[in-house]
């Protein structure tokens, strides 16, 4: 069989076996885009059916969660925990709490979780989780409360050589501190490498917090070094205005460049001057309030712009670098026509999956740089896996050093998917470049460990 028909027919069982999970089979397909010359190279794959393995998680965890409201209402959600694939080290990714998950969100995440954690070239295998919950509107008691519930049922599950949950949308260091919590009174154990994204002064690392938006930005600050630029002087558009956004905005901001908008799901703020990123982080970080009330009280030429999403604002100025930290697929066809059309040079995944396929189509095609969100955003991941060699030795580093391991691992993973896209035929692909190097690192390990 030739490697075509072998990945088409993958594909073919994916979707039959998974009906209804559009993301998940969307991030299948964006892997085994990538996989043909590797199969050609490696009939080993294929004759250990590697690509059915992969596309199968090892398990996979629904349960109950209920809890119960301010008003002494029961209310009921559903968790998730799907552990992906463990070849490489205990699955690690993190929760997401958000109305909009289901299984075949968490699947997606889970296989892209697996390939990014590869690249990182840290011992962590891949999963994900979360729950239909959503936090926003909750009271810190409510928060609690389905934290609780949560984990009464997920830490028979978790453990440090086992599973290890951390945050993602909806999921910060309150909601760990929660979650481990209760694990601690479960079990008995102070076992600080059950979780990630702790707060420093009970088992947490610095940088962690920082770590998905610098990397991001490190990675980017890669690329255009291939072209000879910097963000000296770049004028950028982050969307979101979480965690991820946050951290990216300061570090460009931090180099230099200019970061002219910003978006919440509500809408999207202009602010040609430059982001204030203190009161950014006063709206959506302390006050917890739509971003809206960035324009308001910023005045001058901000504005804010109801619905929209940051994208459009490329219809009215130079845009440099685009760095998508929201959501899956909230960059499209239309936004990558038009970021081009205004001097786009490149664009880095702060989020897992932003960018819709037809999206990376039009960036590819144009030539602009393109990282995606298993290298450029695996910073997260990456400094997740340090938290855990800290708690493993009973250690804490300074914020310099951990930044610099940081940085220093962002640099092996952009060397990394630079040479593996060369190697394949593929100069200066990205998408290439990571997915076969992810792919490749876990599935030697599978081979070494025999048929499971
Ligand atoms: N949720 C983050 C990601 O998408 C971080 C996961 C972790 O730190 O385990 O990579």
């Amino acid at each position: 069989m030739s490697p075509k028909t072998t990945i088409d027919d993958v594909y073919a069982q994916t979707l039959a076996r998974n009906p209804g999970e559009a993301e998940f089979h969307q991030a299948v397909h964006e892997v085994f885009g990538s996989l043909d010359r590797v199969l050609a190279k490696h009939p080993e794959y294929v004759q250990a059916s590697i690509l059915e393995r992969v596309c199968e998680p090892e398990r996979q965890i629904i349960f109950r969660v209920p809890w119960v409201d301010d008003t002494g209402r029961v209310r009921i959600n559903r968790g998730f925990r799907v552990q992906f694939n463990s070849a490489l080290g205990p699955y690690k990714g993190g929760l997401r709490f958000h109305p909009s998950v289901l299984l075949g969100t968490v699947k997606f995440l889970g296989f892209e979780q697996v390939f990014k954690n590869a690249l990182t070239g840290m011992p962590i295998g891949g999963g994900k989780g979360g729950s239909d919950f959503d936090p926003k509107g909750k009271s810190d008691g409510e928060i609690m409360r389905f934290c609780q519930s949560f984990m009464t049922e997920a830490y028979r599950h978790v453990g440090e050589y086992t599973d290890v949950p951390a945050g993602d949308i909806g999921v910060g260091a309150r909601e760990i501190g929660y979650l481990f919590g209760q694990y601690k009174r479960i079990t008995n154990r102070y076992e600080s490498g059950v979780l990630t994204g702790k707060g420093v002064t009970w088992g947490g690392s610095l940088v962690r917090t920082e770590a998905t938006g610098y990397g991001a930005v490190f990675f980017t600050q890669h690329m255009l070094a291939t072209r000879g630029r910097s963000f000296d002087g770049a004028r950028v558009l982050v969307s979101g205005s979480g965690n991820v956004a946050i951290y990216a905005i300061e570090k460009v901001h931090e180099l230099g460049g200019v970061v002219v908008g910003a978006s919440d799901s509500s809408g999207s703020i202009h602010d040609p001057d430059g982001i204030d990123l203190e009161l950014l982080r006063d709206v959506k970080e302390r006050r917890r309030e739509r971003i809206e009330a960035y324009a308001t009280e910023r005045g001058g030429r901000a504005r804010f712009l109801p619905g929209a999403s940051v994208w459009q604002i490329a219809g009215d100025e130079r845009v440099d670098v685009a760095l998508p930290c929201a959501t899956q697929n909230e960059l499209d066809e239309a936004d990558a026509a038009r970021l081009v059309a205004n001097g786009l040079v490149a664009v880095a995944e702060g989020a897992n999956m932003p960018t819709t396929p037809g999206a990376v189509r039009v960036f590819r095609e144009a030539g602009v740089l393109f990282g995606p969100g298993k290298a450029a955003n695996a910073g997260g991941v990456a400094t997740s896996a340090l938290e855990m060699q800290q708690n493993a030795s009973r250690d804490s580093w300074t914020f310099e050093h951990t930044e610099e391991r940081l940085s220093e691992i962002m640099a092996g993973i952009h060397e990394r998917t630079a040479e593996t896209a060369d190697e394949y035929g593929a100069p200066g692909d990205y998408v290439v470049g990571a997915n076969i190097a992810g792919f490749i690192r876990v599935a030697d390990a599978m081979l070494a460990l025999g048929v499971i």
